[in-house]
């Protein structure tokens, strides 16, 4: 599994190197042609599997799920695909725990990563998943060029989906207005096609916080045309100055030797 991969010079990123991590969610057999587009263009990324998805649609086999990590990096999205925040927290757990479990018997090793499905957390889901022994978890925060403060509650930058403008300012609105994700929204906002909308916003990112977080779901890109739209952005992105990590590599090169090293990073896993 890599966890690094790319370029380190730096030119059109200011000098710094753009730290740049995709996440692919629900586990769809879409994925393997999303993980062949970022073998193609030398990108890395994290697919968040759930065992079975209770709204219907197909999830890979365990075969395709063992092949696609030894490739990428594999996290937990729970056993059923459902909104944590609802339920109790002994059902939450079990939700958390068999799905985790699941993925580790098929990988044959840890699955530190957990996305929280539609973004729903709070404290009470936070601290279960904490116990559960991930290392991290996603969020559906977005708009962010920096990789926040808190390991269970890692953001994102866009979702490679082209939503309305209306769509964007709400999540604007709602996510807290600040000068870096006002930079965001302003590139999401022009009227470029997506894919070169989403390169501009990494390029805003490289002169901000220096983090771009890219998220979507294959069965979207399927059921909107997105291919090719995303094969074209996967290029535009490698001409930036960047460094291609996995979501675990992103929480690693934020957290390794900071503040929060409550739960340490395995060393030689996540090791450049
Ligand atoms: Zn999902």
């Amino acid at each position: 599994m890599r966890f690094f991969s790319g370029p380190m010079d730096a030119d059109r990123t200011h000098g710094q190197p753009l730290l740049v991590t995709t996440s692919w969610d629900d586990g769809h057999p879409s994925d393997l042609r999303v993980a062949d587009l970022l073998e193609k263009h030398g990108l890395n990324g994290t697919f968040y599997v759930p065992s079975i998805n209770s709204e219907g649609r197909p999830v890979m086999s365990a075969t395709e799920i063992a092949q696609l990590g030894r490739r990428f990096e594999i996290g937990a999205h729970t056993r059923d695909h459902v909104s944590l925040t609802g339920l109790s927290p002994q059902v939450a757990t079990d939700q958390i725990l068999a799905n985790k479990h699941w993925l580790e018997d098929i990988l044959g090793e840890e699955v530190p990563g957990f996305a929280y499905v539609r973004g729903h957390h709070n404290r009470t889901v936070r601290s279960l998943v904490a116990k559960a022994g991930f290392r991290y978890a996603r969020t559906g925060r977005n708009l962010m060029s920096t990789p926040g403060a808190h390991r269970f509650q890692v953001p994102t930058t866009t979702q490679f989906f082209p939503h309305s403008r209306s769509t964007y300012v709400r999540n604007y609105l709602s996510g807290g207005p600040s000068p870096r994700r006002t930079a965001i929204l302003t590139t999401l906002l022009n009227d470029d096609r997506l894919a070169t909308r989403v390169s501009r916003t990494a390029e805003a990112c490289a002169r901000s916080g220096g983090y771009f977080h890219l998220w979507g779901h294959s069965w979207e890109l399927d059921a909107h045309s997105l291919w090719n739209e995303l094969d074209r952005l996967l290029a535009q992105l490698r001409e930036l100055a960047v460094r291609f990590v996995t979501n675990a590599g992103w929480c690693e090169r934020v957290w390794r030797g900071g503040h929060d090293q409550a739960l340490p990073f395995p060393g030689a896993r996540h090791s450049a």
